[in-house]
């Protein structure tokens, strides 16, 4: 290449750059009041026991609706939401009303469903975070075996000696942990024994794969044997057709989730289309 050239793909990144740092500080600023303005949802999906097809428990998504902006995927919010720090009240939030809406949704149910929270391992750093958790969920009169939380794989690995006895104190106070994302981050099978969890999510990235690839799907029923060797419940996330489901299903995969069942619910679609429904 030319200097010329040179010099004109550098100023040509330097550009793209330049935007994405606008992009985010844009974002930085909007989700600082988001908050304050109300601008934060919940919405639950389904997870259904694939043997008997009824639900099990559902997972809280967290929504973002801001004026300017639109509606901001939370894969775009939630890493500027860790750097600055405003994970901690904005999964607060998330706990909070997912407690309330989803106690308040058993009550009127004969069979109670689960709840599964995503933690950014972030927020485990926060002091009194376990304490919180708890007067939580006391609060909501919320069983916390009913309780999961869902910790991408990847980033808990960074922070392990720091994480695990966090961790561990959770299970002792009776919450569950699941491993969301699992086989995107590295060497996950050692870490199976070491962390103390009680579930895997199958990546939805391999379930896409799954009737396409053979290796995806020796992969798939490798994760479930090993899994189930460990006594781990199984869910597989991104389910979208019946043949997924119906291979899933002979593999002993336990748990589905996926656009096939539900896309999330806002809690009035769960209600009219689960509160009457048994549970697995
Ligand atoms: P995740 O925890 O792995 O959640 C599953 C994502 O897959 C959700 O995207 C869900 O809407 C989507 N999904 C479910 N079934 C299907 C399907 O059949 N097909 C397709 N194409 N997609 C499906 P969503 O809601 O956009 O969330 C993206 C990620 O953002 C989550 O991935 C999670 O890592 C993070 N996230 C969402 N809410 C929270 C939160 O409250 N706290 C934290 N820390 N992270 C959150
Ligand atoms: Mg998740
Ligand atoms: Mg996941
Ligand atoms: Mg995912």
């Amino acid at each position: 290449k030319s200097k010329a050239q040179q010099k004109g793909s550098f100023l040509f990144f330097n550009k793209l750059i330049n935007q994405q740092v606008h992009k985010d500080l844009q974002l930085e600023s909007a989700l600082r009041l988001a908050l304050k303005n109300n601008e934060f949802s919940v919405v639950y999906q389904p997870q259904i026991c694939i043997q008997s097809g009824h639900i099990n428990g559902v997972e809280a998504l967290l929504r973002w609706h801001n004026e300017q902006l639109g509606h901001v995927s939370p894969v775009d919010f939630i890493p500027i939401a860790e750097d600055t720090g405003l994970i901690h009240e904005i999964g607060m939030f998330v706990l909070e009303q997912s407690l309330a809406d989803i106690s308040d949704f058993n009550h009127h149910r004969e069979h109670p469903i689960t709840l599964s929270v995503n933690l950014s391992p972030r927020q485990l750093n926060a002091p009194k975070f376990i304490d919180k958790l708890v007067a939580a969920a006391g609060k909501h009169t919320i069983d916390s075996q009913l309780i999961t939380f869902e910790i991408t794989e990847s980033l808990l690995i960074e922070d392990l000696a720091h994480v695990s006895p966090i961790l561990q104190t959770l299970r002792d106070n009776g919450f569950n942990l699941s491993l969301d994302d699992f086989g995107t981050g590295y060497s996950s099978l050692s870490y199976l024994s070491i962390l103390p969890i009680n579930e895997i999510k199958i990546d939805r990235s391999f379930v896409d794969k799954l009737l396409t690839s053979s290796e995806t799907e020796n992969l798939i029923r490798a994760i479930v044997a090993i899994g189930e060797s460990y006594q781990l419940t199984i869910v597989a996330e991104g389910v979208e057709t019946a043949e997924q489901l119906a291979k899933l299903n002979s593999f002993q995969c336990h748990i589905a989730q996926g656009y096939y069942f539900d896309r999330p619910l806002s809690l009035t679609d769960l209600n009219n289309k689960y509160l009457t429904t048994v549970c697995c």
